[in-house]
């Protein structure tokens, strides 16, 4: 499975990992079952360790710490799903940051902090306060959902340097949070356009095709979706070459697993992720279930395997063996696209730093019955009353989602909009 230059320094470092994990976090030995070291010779043996899910991690988290020194406080995962009860408190270990800090260097040369421009980063301070530090060419900010720091980003977003150039050319943001900024910035008069941003790499969600036109636009910048978890340092980032994301920075192991644990090297399935020794040492994840489906393939001309996020495992249709039926990214893509669907609240729409609407997803649900597959989506006016455009709007939203699908052979379909609003018969569907 490998022919990326990456595959081979993952390939060596799993081993050191696994050495490492063995040597001193006894944990792993009870969860895979085993007496002796696993020697694994590449990433294709890991298939052979049971996974890590997420209720188990949280569970054994102090078993988790390797016992290398730590520092600060934990960087705390859920913060996006806001599951309570499931925060896994990720520690830190300096040796790690330092060993981060040599592999930049050893990839990227020592740079000149001179050169280059500044990323202002908006942090999600529900993960907790994080570790990075301001330095040459980035700068933190807090988003905590209040105007002064709305105000506070307009104010580093217009700084200008001695020859009159802006000081931030690229902004590193999540999906919601640029959502919220951007519809702030319009209600106050501000265009978004005006500043100095190229480039917008985002996090946390999706970065679906009708809000990254929209988004593009009001900030006259190019837009790149990145994918990283709160549990591991390492993410994957957007390839300039195919599109997709590769895991190509700090080095991790992904593996896709469908619903039988079966490791796939195409396809759509479970992300796992296994950081590498020395650059996660504190609290090592081996083959850890990221809970998030992704599709992945082969065809970068890098060799990297190539990843497409299509959305949570527990909000994807799924058959009575678990197996995958429908994913939320072509469902959610197909909706984005439609004023006419409803949005989820959002609190910072709630707390009034934007107008309803202008920050949260759409509203759906999917689910199945056997292999007939139920969306439900909320619209924003009354579908009795709009018999036709909703009638539109749901061959729209068909036309697309099958258009995503490889092969859905076998699946059928019903659509309605929830109760107390007009049921579109399941009927029409099948016969659209
Ligand atoms: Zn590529």
């Amino acid at each position: 499975m490998s022919d990326a230059p990456l595959d081979r320094l993952r390939d060596y470092l799993l081993d050191k990992t696994i050495e490492f994990v063995w040597a001193n976090v006894p944990f792993y030995a009870r969860h895979w079952g085993l007496t002796d070291r696993p020697v694994l010779r590449g990433q294709a043996d890991l298939a052979g360790l049971p996974p890590l899910d997420k209720a188990t991690a949280v569970t054994h988290q102090a078993d988790l710490l390797s016992g290398v020194e730590t520092f600060g406080e934990p960087v705390l995962s859920s913060g996006t799903t806001r599951a309570a009860g499931e925060t896994l408190e990720m520690r830190r270990a300096p040796a790690e940051l330092q060993a981060e800090q040599s592999y930049w260097t050893m990839r990227d040369g020592p740079g000149d902090p001179a050169v280059g421009g500044t990323t202002l980063v908006v942090g999600n301070t529900h993960h907790g306060m994080g570790h990075d530090e301001d330095g040459p060419g980035v700068v933190h900010l807090p988003f905590v959902g209040h105007d002064n720091h709305l105000h506070h980003i307009v104010s580093v977003l217009s700084a200008r340097d001695g020859s009159g150039a802006f000081v931030v050319d690229e902004l590193s943001i999540s999906v919601s949070k640029l959502k919220a900024v951007t519809a702030w910035l319009r209600r106050a008069g501000i265009d978004p356009a005006g500043f100095g941003v190229g480039r917008i790499r985002t996090n946390s969600d999706f970065l679906l095709p009708a809000s990254r036109a929209r988004l593009a636009a009001a900030w006259g910048a190019g837009l790149e979706e990145t994918y990283s978890l709160s549990e591991f340092r390492a993410g994957a980032y957007a390839c300039p070459t195919c599109g997709r994301l590769h895991f190509d920075g700090l080095p991790i192991v992904p593996e896709v697993v469908d619903h039988r644990g079966q490791v796939l090297d195409d396809g759509v399935g479970e992300l796992l992720l296994t950081g590498l020794y020395p650059y996660m040492q504190a609290m090592p994840l081996v083959r850890y279930r990221t809970g998030d489906l992704v599709k992945v393939e082969r065809g970068c001309p890098g060799g990297e395997r190539g990843f497409t996020i299509w959305g949570r495992r527990s909000q994807a249709a799924l058959d009575e063996d678990g197996g995958v039926l429908l994913a939320p990214r072509p469902v959610l893509a197909a909706l984005d696209a439609e004023p006419l669907v409803e949005r989820e609240p959002h609190e910072w729409e709630q707390a009034g730093l934007c107008s309803a609407g202008s920050v949260g997803r759409p509203r759906y649900a999917l689910s199945a019955v056997g292999r007939t597959v139920h969306l439900q989506v909320a619209l924003a006016l009354p579908p009795g009353l709009y018999v036709a455009e909703a009638a539109q709007l749901q061959r729209r939203v068909e036309t697309a989602v099958r258009a995503a699908l490889p092969d859905d052979a076998g699946l059928t379909w019903s659509w309605q909009v929830p109760t107390p609003r007009v049921i579109v018969p399941a009927e029409s569907m099948r016969e659209g």
